[in-house]
């Protein structure tokens, strides 16, 4: 009731006629009862997908996507056993292996949760890497991208704005969710919301759930020498008291860590952080994206007037420049970020598509002893 409360005082403000009321409730009913509930920023869950997708492609094509299906099938079975355990089993949920050196982790909003070759390479038991993918899973569930943006009040649907014409809207709010899922931009609650998220998902799959914390104590470590804040978790200077809680919430609960099965599905070695090779600055829309990033975004969309929507091939083109005239550099090479937000990354953003039955998340479980 709530939510159709919100959605009338906008169409109240949008259209004062009594008449045009009428006639925009009844269609902004029906996208209600076609596309679900709204949520508190009146997006519906296919629209938070949307998002997602526009979300996603970004990251791909920034980072590059790991043209293997067979470690994407075995990430996707580690994921799909989490993600059924959450609050929200039932978004199609994707799990993507992007192709680079960076250690880090991306949760999309509405289902798709990205993890890097080069996180996957400093993990070191199958444990570990569902608590770095339920964290993220954890981001999803409890929507921390878009209510971010609602807390912040960066979006706003125009007094102009109708849900006939909302594709600018989302688009905006993609930009948005673009920036605080790249940098990283949860605030510490959230955080903490996703570690608990973590341990518990974890423990629920039958893993050791609090290895999440032994992951993140072996990047702290990694990372020590690094003078800005760097990649995975980076903007929370409190990753002890991060690592401590999980310890004190999970340390004592029992599970499989699966050391010998994730060693036979990942190959990947750890890249010295000092070794990755990055990208200049701006030159891919990472640091500073939110400036260098929108305004080379913008100025597309002005190029482009009849631009429809928020399809993903329109965000393809407004992003593929940016890619060709990416630099890259010695590692390090990058002011403001560390090397694993900088690090370069594969030139193919195309997904890998993996088909996993219920039958085969059923036998991969099996396998959690
Ligand atoms: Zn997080």
């Amino acid at each position: 009731m709530k939510h159709s409360m919100i959605l009338v005082a906008l169409l109240a403000v949008a259209a004062p006629a009594h008449a045009q009321l009428g006639g925009i409730l009844n269609k902004a009913q029906k996208i209600q009862d076609a596309k679900g509930k709204f949520d508190d920023l009146n997006v519906t869950e296919e629209e938070e997908r949307t998002i997602g997708e526009q979300v996603s492609a970004k990251i791909r094509q920034r980072f590059g996507v790991v043209q293997d299906p067979a470690i994407h099938k075995y990430v996707t079975l580690v994921g799909t056993l989490l993600a059924q355990q959450s609050e929200r089993p039932n978004l199609a949920w994707t799990f993507i292996v992007l192709d680079t050196d960076g250690v880090n982790a991306f949760a999309s909003p509405g289902g798709i949760v990205h993890i890097t070759r080069g996180a996957l390479g400093l993990i070191t038991s199958e444990a570990e890497l569902a608590g770095v993918l339920a964290h993220e899973v954890g981001h999803v569930a409890h929507k921390h991208a878009v209510n971010a943006i609602r807390k912040g009040k960066a979006v706003q649907l125009g007094s102009n704005e109708t849900l006939s014409s909302r594709g600018p809207f989302l688009d905006k709010i993609a930009n948005k969710a673009y920036d605080i899922v790249l940098e990283n931009k949860f605030d510490r609650n959230d955080e903490m919301d996703s570690d608990k998220v973590s341990w518990t998902l974890a423990e629920k799959a039958g893993y050791a759930p609090g290895k999440l914390a032994d992951f993140l104590t072996r990047l702290d470590e990694r990372n020590k020498d690094q003078p800005a804040s760097n990649g995975l978790f980076a903007s929370h200077p409190d990753m002890q008291a991060r690592i401590e809680a999980i310890r004190k919430q999970a340390g004592s609960r029992n599970g499989a860590v699966v050391e010998a099965r994730y060693k036979a599905n990942v190959k990947y070695k750890p890249t010295p952080v000092t070794a990755i090779a990055t990208v200049e600055d701006g030159a891919s829309g990472l640091a500073g994206s939110s400036k260098a990033g929108d305004k080379k975004a913008d100025a597309k969309k002005e190029e482009e007037p009849k631009k429809k929507g928020f399809g993903l091939g329109g965000l393809k083109q407004a992003v593929a420049p940016e890619k060709e005239s990416a630099q890259v550099s010695a590692s390090g090479g990058s002011r403001g970020v560390g090397p694993d937000r900088a690090a370069k990354g594969g030139s193919n953003p195309a997904p890998v598509k993996v088909t996993v039955s219920s039958a085969d998340v059923a036998e991969f479980k099996r396998g959690i002893a």
